[in-house]
């Protein structure tokens, strides 16, 4: 019996070790695996769920700020896509390598690093009296001697958004209010640290993008037609479809205090749409009222591209309305046929095939994007207004203008100059080979029915312009 109790008691020791072991074991795994899931493989931070989590832990430990202030920076490695394309992502990668190398040379001891979107990087640090600036220009001074040997040194830029810790916030506020300044910042301020004002603003911008959805519903967009006409002749060859918005309150609302906006919100992609279908179902009509026959441009943001199947919605636009493709043009700027090329370059060849007409517009203002006069299909120039502008008077603009219209020539493309506003301009443009003209001095862009009288005169017989 004793024995037998003996034994009984030895089993169930062993049994309960057993147990408590298998449980130990399990819990361990389940923490490691835990913790590498929150980990970034390429830089070895912290991921998002990773930061937030030991984010969260440092301001609970924090609360009280008795340790001193603490500030959380959003580091953003400035055109991290435009790099990957133009020099290669290995190149990407080791500027992504040098900002995480950075960051954690400035951080201190249980400050918290991570990496925390593919070209954003977060620093949740004690100040120890620092300024969050002083701080963000000690990342400035160390990054370029991390990466010195390599050809992007030059291209190495960054932002930082800075929001102290105010004692209250959770680490996602925290985190969305650093983040907010570098939505908000402009292109010369390197550093911006979160303010009030910010998000009142974010509140309006918040009012615009519901603002804009009912625009969409209630027809509050209309689309401008401004012609493009030729030099020599002065006759109108097209139309650039521009957007216009009556605001039921603000009255008119220009494009450029909505379309970047609309680019932020994802919301372009649905006016653009809306923009395309319209200007086919207006060319429609012009051409079945037996109207000379004019090529409409409509611009395309980036977003369309990234975001959207746009040669499903060209073609859609195209059969729904019965709109000829040969009389569409699709107007994409220089800095967009320079980001994602391969996908942007298939898309573009795929809507060329349909007879549709590529307009590059702007040219002459971002990157010089030689490469990708190579490869996308482009049918038209657009020489940009701030060249133009001062054509007559500053002789650089003129030499660059001269040698695009060579080069627009060499490659066998329409070349248009843009923002024409004086006849001096025409004149030295015309002299210099520009094909077609497109500004005030020959007409603003104008409501449908406006450009209808002017096509009619037209018809008629007279000059219309
Ligand atoms: P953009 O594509 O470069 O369009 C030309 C802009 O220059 C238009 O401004 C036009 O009104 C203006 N312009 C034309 N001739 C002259 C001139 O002689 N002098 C001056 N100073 N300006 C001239 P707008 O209509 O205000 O549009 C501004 C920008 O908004 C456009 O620039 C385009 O980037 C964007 N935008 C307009 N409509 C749409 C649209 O439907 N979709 C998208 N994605 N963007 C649009
Ligand atoms: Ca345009
Ligand atoms: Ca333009």
């Amino acid at each position: 019996m004793k024995l037998a109790l003996i034994i009984f008691g030895a089993l169930s020791v062993a049994f309960l070790g057993a147990l408590f072991f298998a449980v130990y074991t399990i819990f361990v795994m389940k923490k490691e695996t835990m913790e590498n899931n929150d980990i970034d493989e390429m830089t070895g931070l912290r991921n998002r769920d990773g930061f937030m989590r030991a984010g969260k832990e440092m301001l609970e430990h924090n609360h009280n700020r008795s340790d001193g202030e603490i500030a959380l920076i959003v580091f953003d490695v400035d055109k991290l896509r435009l790099i990957n394309t133009l020099f290669g992502t290995d190149e990407g990668d080791k500027v992504v390598c040098a900002f995480a190398d950075t960051i954690k040379s400035i951080a201190g001891k249980g400050d918290v690093v991570g990496r925390v979107d593919t070209d954003d990087f977060a620093l949740l640090t004690k100040l120890h009296g620092k300024t969050s600036t002083e701080i963000a220009d000690g990342f400035g001074k160390m990054l370029p001697t991390l990466i010195a040997n390599s050809s992007v040194c030059e291209q190495l830029n960054f932002y930082a958004g800075v929001c102290v810790y105010d004692g209250h916030d959770d680490i996602y506020t925290l985190f969305n209010k650093a983040n907010l300044c570098l939505l908000t910042h402009s292109d010369n301020q390197r550093v911006s640290e979160f303010t009030h004002e910010m998000e009142n603003r974010m509140v309006e911008n918040e009012i615009m993008r519901s603002e804009m959805l009912d625009a969409l519903k209630n027809g509050q967009f209309e689309l401008y037609y401004q012609p493009k006409v030729l030099f020599k002749t002065g006759e109108i060859m097209g139309v650039e479809a521009l957007i216009r918005w009556h605001h039921p309150v603000k009255g008119f609302v220009p494009p450029c205090d909505f379309i970047p906006l609309a680019e932020q919100f994802g919301i372009i992609t649905k006016i653009d749409e809306w923009g395309l279908f319209t200007a086919c179902r207006q060319g429609k009509k012009w051409h079945d009222m037996g109207l000379r026959s004019i090529v409409i441009s409509v611009n395309m943001s980036q977003a369309q591209f990234v975001r959207t199947d746009v040669y499903a919605t060209v073609l859609s636009a195209l059969t729904e309305t019965g709109f000829d493709p040969k009389q569409l043009e699709i107007e994409v700027t220089e800095t967009m046929a320079m980001t994602d090329v391969e996908h942007t370059v298939s898309v573009l060849n795929k809507i060329h095939e349909l007879g549709v007409s590529i307009s590059m517009d702007d040219f002459g203002t971002g990157y010089s994007s030689l490469a990708s006069l190579k490869t996308i299909p482009f049918d038209v120039l657009k020489i940009d207004r701030s060249l133009v502008c001062d054509v007559n008077d500053n002789d650089t603009s003129r030499r660059i203008t001269s040698a695009i219209v060579a080069m627009g020539k060499a490659l066998k493309m329409v070349v248009l100059a843009e923002g024409v506003e004086t006849n001096e301009q025409s004149k030295l443009l015309t002299d210099l080979g520009c094909d077609l003209a497109q500004g005030y001095y020959y007409s603003k862009p104008r409501p449908a029915n406006e450009i209808t009288e002017m096509l009619t005169v037209y018809m008629d017989g007279e000059e219309a312009i």
